[in-house]
């Protein structure tokens, strides 16, 4: 019987490195393929399962807090460059039909796979960061969600203190969350394209703090970027849907 991390290929054995290295190669390939003359029908059953999400309000409902501006490039580079590595990179592969949290999940970790994994990361990062706000959000949550934050913080304050210097001491580019720990909510930080579905954690709330997030608007202030994003901003609504879904 065969072992379920061993693949059979072209009469040789292969382990799960070996897999995943010759689908990382294939994956290159398909990119360079993708980026020359001439798209396969490849890239576009690529494209069908993964896209950029539609941002949930126009350019302009975040401001002034969030300009559009920032939105035209944070959004519509940023965000849309992530789409579009995760879909030439996963092209060809075994990960070409999974959802993007699976992608997510199956290429943590994995030395070859670091390219999908920062991508695909991202990819879900910022789409749930966009939900994250409102426009005329901020102010306090209700019901189940205020009392949850407040057994596990103390009160709601005391966990805008902690969401709020948390965000504020992320050394260089990265995330803060809310997230379901079991029980327990807790906050945390991650660097770069980390992300709470990897390790296991449901989110509840984000804040992206890397520069491209609030340069244009507040330059070196991230402080002010992440006041005006707890009082002005945050959908507490999707927050408390969140924490539903996760029971
Ligand atoms: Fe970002």
């Amino acid at each position: 019987m065969k072992h379920p991390d061993t693949i059979q290929r072209g009469g040789r054995k292969m382990d799960r490195r070996d897999f995943f290295k010759t689908s990382f190669y294939l994956s290159a390939l398909a990119m360079l393929q993708m980026t020359g003359i001439g798209c396969s029908r490849q890239s576009e059953t690529a494209k069908s399962l993964l896209g950029l999400p539609p941002l949930p309000y126009p350019n302009d409902a975040l401001s002034p807090y969030i300009s559009s501006r920032t939105i035209e490039f944070h959004y519509g580079k940023h965000h849309q460059a992530y789409a579009d590595n995760t879909r030439k990179l996963i092209a060809g592969t075994k990960l070409e039909k999974l959802p993007l949290k699976d992608i997510v999940q199956k290429s943590y970790g994995i030395k070859e796979l670091v390219p999908v994994y920062n991508n695909a990361a991202q990819l879900f990062n910022h789409d749930f960061y966009w939900q994250c706000m409102k426009q005329n959000g901020g102010g306090k949550p209700q019901g189940k969600l205020l009392q949850a934050i407040g057994q596990s913080f103390g009160s709601f304050d005391a966990f805008v203190k902690i969401f709020s210097e948390s965000a504020a001491a992320q050394f260089g580019s990265g995330w803060t969350w809310l997230v379901k720990d079991g029980n327990q909510l807790k906050v945390v930080n991650t660097g770069n394209a980390d992300t709470p579905i990897a390790m296991g954690w449901a989110p509840l709330l984000t804040v992206d703090v890397w520069e491209h997030a609030y340069y244009l608007d507040y330059q070196n202030r991230r402080a002010d970027y992440i006041r005006a994003f707890m009082d002005h901003l945050v959908n507490w609504e999707f927050v408390d849907k969140n924490l539903e879904l996760d029971g």
